[in-house]
């Protein structure tokens, strides 16, 4: 492994934000440092090869987890990825689910999210211009896709669609908060997933989220609630499989970017420019 500035760096194409155990599954790893107007990225990015694609992968909460998710650098993540030449963003986590049917170890793709966040910034278009994207739809189609086949043939049973509502934390929901959310309709609970899709949106890149379940929230379960210990015993069965998945994804993306991503700051005067 080394370290090298850039611009010498190797460009990627595919980005995978997400937890530790995802630095293996590339091979020939070459670590970036990458600074951004946003401040540095989680840590060095380390960019390898699978399957012939070039992929970078960011360690969301920085490899000693050192970043709880209303800390975790959002803006300078996504900027580092776009300025590696990343059109094409996957982005595991671990969520908790509002439906008994999908229990820990379920696989989930939601299609739609609610921002239950608060003070953490959410666009890189904080002056100079009003800069609105579009947001209706806030993950690439043809990742969604690709993603629930993928998990198809390695034996998944993925969840297709759903909404993930992103709540500030670091605590968990009580179960008011989660009988609220699941009383909505809304059938996952994470804490980092906004503004991580937002601000791929706003760099018009693709962005993919692969949701494992590794409890059931407050509201639903009959016990305790949801404690650390458990969260991180369900990752740590799953993180393999998973990691597994995501290099499926990587390998069946298609590299032609057809879906609506590439076009949505089309006709929109940007008030700085993108890497
Ligand atoms: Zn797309």
């Amino acid at each position: 492994m080394s370290t090298s500035q850039l611009p010498t760096a190797p460009a990627a194409e595919i980005g995978v934000i997400g937890g530790s155990g995802f630095y293996s599954f590339l091979d020939d790893i070459e670590e970036v440092q990458v600074d951004t107007p946003f401040g540095p990225p989680s840590d060095p990015i380390a960019i390898g090869e699978l399957a012939g694609r070039r992929v970078a992968f960011v360690p969301r909460h920085g490899r000693d987890h050192r970043f709880p998710p209303h800390r975790i650098p959002y803006r300078a993540n996504l900027w580092a990825l776009r300025s590696l030449g990343v059109r094409q963003v996957l982005a595991p986590s671990a969520v908790g689910s509002l439906t008994p049917d999908h229990g820990p170890g379920t696989l989930a793709v939601p299609d739609q999210l609610v921002d239950r966040t608060y003070g953490r910034s959410q666009t890189f278009y904080d002056e100079g211009a009003a800069v609105h994207v579009s947001f209706s739809d806030p993950y690439c189609p043809t990742g969604r896709q690709t993603a629930v086949g993928a998990a198809r043939t390695a034996g998944w049973s993925p969840v297709d669609g759903g909404t993930l509502v992103v709540i500030e934390g670091p605590r968990f929901s009580t179960r008011a908060e989660s009988l609220w959310y699941a009383s909505q309709g809304w059938t996952l609970v994470g804490m980092t997933g906004h503004p991580e899709a937002v601000l791929a949106r706003e760099l018009a890149l693709c962005y993919t989220p692969l949701c494992l379940v590794t409890d059931l929230d407050a509201g639903i379960e009959e016990g305790e609630g949801v404690t650390m210990d458990e969260v991180l015993r369900v990752f740590a069965e799953n993180v393999g499989r998973l990691r597994d998945l995501v290099a499926d994804v990587v390998k069946s993306l298609p590299s032609d970017r057809t879906c609506p991503c590439p076009q949505v700051l089309d006709g929109i005067d940007l008030p700085l420019t993108l890497p």
